[in-house]
């Protein structure tokens, strides 16, 4: 009898953009556990038993999986996006860590899939062609004060930020601060995307830049991508016209 669990991303939402090995995984499972929401995307034909849960359960999630798979089974963890960014891989191996000697015969494994970030610098050209972060504004499991710091030394570097879990219902006001952080290193015309709900059929793209942010349009379900100094807007009618160059020309140093 197998122990197996396997921590697989399905993705950001789109069938097509989870990958063939995720597919294969999902068909061989017994046992699916995962955020509600995303079990629901996992084709009927997968007759795995289905554990949904909230969302804001992942250490009891975590656990659960590992026990089942104790119990013997092919138990798969689903995220959505790579199950390695902001998602539930990490989840995993924090359980292992605190209890080192339970869930021994447990062999545990990873199957990356598109993160958000990547989808949608996808879908306006190449953003993130050059040094990028990526940074969750969520203060559930650390604080504000930890965000603001990385936002101003990530800011500050010129890095290209892609911000996850950027405004819910709890913390409205701390998108609007970020972006002054940010805005405190860069020109305010510097490019912005910003993403809704990228690869499904709500998908909603904008590119505008730091001034002209529509705080209202900003959700969970959004991600943002703020340029660095380099990152340029092509004159072009087409989606893909946003790209940031390889080659860096440091504003400090460059000549006029
Ligand atoms: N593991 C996921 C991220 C989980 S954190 C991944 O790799 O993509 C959840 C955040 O991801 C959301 O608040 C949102 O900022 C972003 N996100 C995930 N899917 C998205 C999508 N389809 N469109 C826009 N943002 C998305």
């Amino acid at each position: 009898m197998s122990h197996r669990l396997t921590v697989v991303g399905i993705g950001p939402g789109r069938a097509d953009w989870c990958t063939p090995e995720v597919t294969a995984i999902l068909a061989a499972a017994t046992d699916l556990v995962g955020y509600a929401p995303y079990l629901a995307t996992v084709p009927e034909s997968c007759r795995a038993r289905r554990h949904a849960s909230d969302n804001r359960v992942e250490a009891e999630r975590a656990e659960l999986a590992l026990d089942l798979a104790s119990g013997g089974g092919d138990v798969v963890v689903v995220s959505s996006g790579d199950p390695g960014v902001f998602a539930m891989a990490s989840a995993v191996l924090e359980r292992l860590d605190e209890h080192p000697d339970r869930w021994r015969d447990v062999g545990v494994s990873v199957s990356p899939g598109i993160t958000a970030a990547q989808a949608l610098a996808s879908r306006v050209g190449a953003p993130l062609g050059h040094d990028f972060c990526v940074i969750s504004l969520s203060d559930v499991l650390k604080p504000w004060s930890v965000i603001e710091r990385r936002l101003d030394a990530a800011a500050s570097a010129d890095f290209v930020i892609a911000l996850y879990n950027p405004r819910s219902r709890h913390r409205p006001h701390q998108f609007a601060d970020a972006i002054t952080i940010v805005g405190r290193h860069r020109d305010p015309l510097t490019p912005v995307v910003v993403g809704r709900h990228v690869g499904r059929d709500e998908e909603v793209v904008t590119v505008t830049d730091i001034a002209h942010i529509d705080f209202d349009a900003i959700d969970m379900s959004t991600i943002i991508i703020i340029g660095s100094s380099t990152t340029c807007v092509l004159d072009r009618p087409t989606a893909c016209r946003v790209y940031t160059p390889r080659t860096y020309v440091d504003p400090r140093t460059a000549r006029g």
